[in-house]
């Protein structure tokens, strides 16, 4: 019997028939965009759903990343993570900001809290940390430095739909955080994304940002763009959080089960000790060590002979491209654990469609090559 293809991910959807009628009253409503009625309902159903209070939502979570970070009128440098899907510091380029590459702790994947403050300058304006597979960052350690220094800070949470600690949702850190709505996310709605502001004012200001800066009528007040998102995909997100809690649940079950069958694979190192109160599992990260019997790459390419599809994110780094690498701080010297966990990640194949057949597939084969 011929084996299926096993990807990394598969986009959650609702049924089809309980989307139609949303569809029938955006076609005789004739209100496509615009905040329209589904735009506004699903903007106060996100907040109230991850219990946070000012939610922009926008045509994707790149658009949100680009206007969070232009609204705080930032100069200069801005630390962040070279271990990061590459929107995080493009997103600085576009804001005409110098990145600044801090290296990622050396036992997980977000940014080294303790190496921000020799990375501090006269020229650094904020912080732009990412929860990164939605592992919570050292928020307690960040908001500190960023209060002595008296810098503004960013969270790229795109993968942390949902994530909470002990205080409630990780969206609550920092001036502004951003989530993303992609397909390939745990929670989406096609494309998609939104900004979380800490403040009433801060939520205006993205507001009329993501409008080209238009107030009314006849007056524009500053430079914005079209970041709106439109009334199908409010509609479908607003369909789509009716279910993603149990999406999470299956993830976690998944998760689960991997920590158990592969914890005590030689050469593997399983990162599920860094779970969050509240995580969301939305990737599957192993690392793939020196005393495992192939190398990691070796490993992504007998999988993908199998029809498993796994996926080295993040590597390479971002510091490695051509638009960055020649930074100081891209340097391999100041990156030894992003590097190194870089070249050992890999991410398995999990969503909530992902049978317990097709995962132990996945499984015999880390274990057979080990
Ligand atoms: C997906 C992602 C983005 C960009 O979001 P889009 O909705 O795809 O534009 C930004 N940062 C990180 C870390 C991401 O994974």
């Amino acid at each position: 019997m011929k084996s299926e293809d096993i990807f990394v991910t598969k986009p959650s959807l609702p049924q089809l028939e309980s989307f139609l009628p949303y569809l029938e009253e955006i076609w005789s409503s004739q209100v496509l965009t615009n905040a329209g009625k589904f735009h506004n309902l699903f903007e106060t159903a996100l907040a109230e759903y991850l219990g946070v209070k000012h939610v922009s939502i926008f045509a994707n979570g790149t658009l949100a990343l680009l206007t969070a970070i232009r609204s705080l009128d930032l100069k200069g440098e801005v630390i962040t993570t070279p271990y990061s899907f590459v929107a995080t510091a493009h997103s600085l380029l576009w804001n005409d900001l110098t990145p600044v590459f801090v290296d990622v702790d050396p036992f997980g994947f977000n940014m080294d809290a303790s190496k921000i403050e020799a990375a501090i300058t006269d020229n650094t304006s904020a912080i732009l940390p990412v929860h990164c597979y939605g592992y919570p960052c050292d928020v307690e350690k960040i908001t500190k430095i960023a209060k002595k220094h008296d810098l503004a800070v960013i969270y790229d949470a795109a993968h942390a739909f949902d994530v909470r600690d002990s205080a409630g949702s990780i969206l609550k850190y920092g001036d502004l955080s951003i989530l993303s709505f992609h397909a390939t996310k745990v929670f989406n709605t096609f494309e998609g994304g939104a900004v979380i502001s800490s403040t009433a004012e801060q939520k205006e200001k993205i507001d009329r940002m993501k409008n080209f800066g238009i107030t009314d009528e006849v007056s524009v007040v500053e430079t914005g763009i079209n970041g709106k998102m439109n009334e199908f995909q409010s509609a479908l997100g607003l369909l789509q959080l009716k279910n993603v809690g149990q999406a999470i649940r299956g993830r976690g079950e998944l998760s689960a089960r991997y920590d158990e069958a592969l914890a005590s694979v030689r050469g593997v190192s399983i990162m599920s000790h860094m779970a969050a109160e509240h995580h969301n599992y939305a990737y599957y990260p192993l690392l793939i060590e020196e005393n495992y019997s192939i190398s990691r790459d070796e490993l992504y390419e007998k999988l993908r002979d199998e029809r498993i599809f796994t996926r080295r994110y993040f590597y390479p780094l971002i510091s490695s491209f051509s638009m960055y690498n020649h930074l100081p701080s891209s340097c391999a010297a100041n990156l030894p654990c992003a590097n190194a966990i870089a070249n050992q990640v890999l991410c398995l194949p999990l969503y909530p469609d992902l049978c317990f057949d097709e995962q132990d597939r996945v499984i015999d084969r880390i274990q057979k090559y080990s």
